[in-house]
């Protein structure tokens, strides 16, 4: 057409000649050669010619395969991590800023949110605003590991303040300058907010809470979670993850019950007590009582052993639930003395508190240690793979919350496993999303840890791993969604009817396809047959 032939036109300045293009087909200009859902090269000769757009690129067409070949080639020529980010980011936004045009319409289809305050991100501390690269990476670990479609996703940060001293004075921080907002003025925010998803959204919107801080995270948790469909990534996620590793060590390992041992934590916060309350409920399955399977459980804060009327005070409602009957035990390594625990649990975040007195004394109680050091980041950890192995003679089952490299002992390698929230959340967010779930129960971190232990394949335990590959996690979260959609339906918390037939298919049907899809809708002759 006359417009298209204008587009040639070299006197033309980028505006012009993006506003020439007739919508909803707008590439971009053609210096950077890339269509604005990323295809560019990708159109076939005969799409090329169907869109008015032959000429406009050059006439070579590369598939999608050989584009991501060149991708990696360009982020493989970066040597900066943030420049590789910044790389990545770019490649998402021009495939995302399609979704964002063609969905500019007054209903947007949010299915996932990701929500911080930014007070306690990683283990970095209160970010304020600049926390929210924290629901950004959630939420694409949702997409690139369970295959949620992206434009279900919404990263959403909380701004109530920064009690970070450096950004209150510095002019270039983003978000608001005053005192964390705290007490009734801050649950009315958020009350609001779940209240105005649910509104915008719909009742069966997932809103994932992520790296609020203890007396927040607690309180949040228990006020939302029968009344939402919400979890606590930092507590139930952590908890899944890691009672995943230990059902994969007792019974695939040492072939015993859970409930048969004793568990010391170093730390009392989000992760251990998380983990702790998971584990009691996968004791109960052993057909213990809640008492028994409490009294196998000693928690270590920063004030010592937790126990009754403990002098030194400092117990919360959460805490309590674990206080054991017994004199007050001050330093870790008297608890391992004293409770002689098959299993060690680090997540205090002090670095070093696994001693090599500690080590050596879990080595000699037991045959398999299992000692889990799942403090972030790497130089936060309890102890490091090599001294987990070195101390305990290679007999240990190890697992870390930051990644290691290998460690050779006695001539054998070890290739520890890292106890990622990875391998669980996306698995329950895109179950969460299929069904419609009216809440999350505890249930399903049960679950999701079941299904991951089983996905640990035998190799992976003779390479001294209690966990699958990270690599293989898509397959971990379509199986964590099969097992909980089924969970799902059998319980009457997922709205989405009719009921599937086939779990698998329905859940795959939901997942997003990063491949091309043709670019114009399928042509066939008219009237097909003579009449
Ligand atoms: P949190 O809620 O702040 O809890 C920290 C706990 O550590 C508190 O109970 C604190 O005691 C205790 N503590 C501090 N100093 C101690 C000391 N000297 N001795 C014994 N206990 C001490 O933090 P969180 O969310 O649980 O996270 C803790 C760590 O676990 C972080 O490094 C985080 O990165 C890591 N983590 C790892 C994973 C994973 O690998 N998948 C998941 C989640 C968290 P008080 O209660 O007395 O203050
Ligand atoms: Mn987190």
């Amino acid at each position: 057409t006359a417009g298209l032939d204008r587009l040639r036109d070299p006197n033309l300045n980028k505006r012009e000649w993006w506003e020439l293009i007739p919508s909803p087909i707008k590439f971009t200009v053609p210096d950077d050669l890339v269509a604005i859902d990323g295809r560019g090269l990708a159109f076939t000769i005969e799409e090329r010619q169907t869109l008015g757009i032959h000429g406009l690129l050059p006439p070579c067409v590369k598939t999608q395969e050989e584009q991501l070949r060149q991708c990696k080639a360009c982020l493989d020529r970066l040597e900066d991590k943030l420049d590789k980010h910044i790389y990545i980011m770019g490649l998402y936004e021009k495939r995302n800023s399609f979704n964002l045009n063609i969905s500019c319409r007054p209903e947007s289809d949010v299915r996932a949110i990701v929500v911080t305050d930014g007070e306690r991100i990683l283990g970095l501390g209160d970010l304020g605003a600049c926390g929210m690269g924290i629901p950004v990476g959630k939420l694409s670990l949702y997409t690139a590991l369970a295959g949620v479609k992206p434009h279900y996703c919404l990263p959403i940060t909380l701004d109530v303040g920064t009690n970070n001293e450096a950004f209150l004075e510095d002019p270039l921080y983003i978000g608001l300058k005053q005192r964390r907002v705290r007490g009734e003025e801050y649950d009315a925010l958020v009350e609001e907010f779940m209240q105005a998803v649910v509104k915008r959204f719909g009742q069966s919107t997932l809103i994932q809470f992520e790296d609020f801080a203890n007396q927040n995270a607690f309180r949040l948790l228990s006020k939302y979670r029968d009344s939402y469909c919400t979890f606590n990534d930092d507590i139930q996620g952590t908890a899944s993850v890691a009672l995943a590793g230990l059902l994969t060590a007792v019974r695939r390992i040492t072939k015993q019950k859970l409930s048969n041992l004793d568990i010391v934590f170093q730390g009392a916060g989000e992760a251990s007590l998380g983990i702790a309350n998971l584990c009691v409920l996968a004791m109960l399955e052993d057909g213990v009582t809640e008492e028994q399977a409490l009294s196998k459980i000693w928690m270590v804060d920063s004030k010592g052993l937790i126990v009754v009327n403990r002098p030194s005070g400092g117990l919360t409602e959460h805490k309590l639930r674990f206080a054991q009957k017994r004199a007050p035990i001050e330093k870790l390594e008297d608890v391992v003395k004293t409770v002689k625990p098959a299993i060690l649990i680090g997540a205090a975040a002090v670095a070093g508190a696994f001693t090599k007195e500690i080590l050596e004394e879990m080595a000699c109680n037991y045959e398999r240690p299992i000692i889990f050091a799942l403090s972030n980041p790497t130089y936060k950890a309890e102890c490091t793979a090599e001294e987990a192995y070195k101390y305990t003679d290679g007999k240990v089952i190890f697992a870390s919350g930051s990644p290691f490299p290998p460690v050779t002992i006695k001539g054998k390698t070890y290739i520890t496993g890292q106890g990622n929230n990875a391998y669980i959340f996306p698995g329950i967010g895109l179950a969460a999303i299929c069904t419609g779930m009216k809440t999350i129960p505890e249930e399903v971190f049960l679950i999701a840890a079941e299904a991951l232990t089983d996905f640990v394949a035998k190799e992976d335990i003779e390479k001294g791993s209690i966990y699958p590959p990270l690599s293989s996690i898509m397959g971990v979260s379509v199986k964590i969604a099969i097992k909980i959609v089924e969970y799902a339906y059998r319980t009457g918390i997922a709205t989405v009817f009719p009921q599937p037939e086939n779990v698998e298919t329905f859940i795959r049907a939901h997942m997003y396809d990063t491949n091309y899809e043709p670019a114009v809708p399928p042509r066939y002759p008219f009237p097909s047959t003579k009449l």
